[in-house]
């Protein structure tokens, strides 16, 4: 896609994003913000959003070592990151093999989630084979 992550350093403490030093990384090229909430430590989401939103950045949360975790009494994929990302891979907190979860409060990227994992499809299963169905 020709993006260039750029690296910001974390948090001693935790290992997460350190949201001091976001805002000096961010340039007019900056598109998102992908905070890891590492080791099932929540990033401080609240700071990270903010200046997010001040620079119009998406969020898209890595939250593969964050099920479950919570935020401030919420959980994480609930927290208002545009997308919340889960890996269900076999060294996971919750492992299915394989595959993973992605978690949006947005109707038009759910939309986009919906189709992509249908590799293309835009109807399940159920409704692909009858006109009568929507
Ligand atoms: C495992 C892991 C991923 C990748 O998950 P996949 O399901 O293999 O795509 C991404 N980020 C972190 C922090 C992970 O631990």
């Amino acid at each position: 896609m020709g993006a260039k992550p750029v690296f910001c350093d974390v948090e001693e403490d935790t290992g997460n994003l350190n949201p001091e030093i976001l805002e000096e990384k961010i340039t007019s090229r900056t598109k998102l913000v992908v905070p890891v909430h590492y080791a099932g430590h929540p990033c401080d989401m609240e700071k990270i959003k903010k200046i997010a939103d001040k620079h119009g950045l998406f969020v898209i949360e890595d939250a593969a070592h964050a099920l479950p975790s919570w935020y401030k009494g919420k959980k994480i994929g609930t927290i208002g990151g545009d997308i919340t990302c889960f890996s269900f891979y076999a060294t996971k907190t919750l492992s299915t093999g394989e595959g993973g979860m992605a978690t949006t409060n947005n109707a038009n990227y759910a939309k986009s989630m919906k189709i992509n994992r249908l590799h293309g499809i835009n109807k399940d299963v159920w409704n692909r084979y009858c006109c009568d169905r929507v």
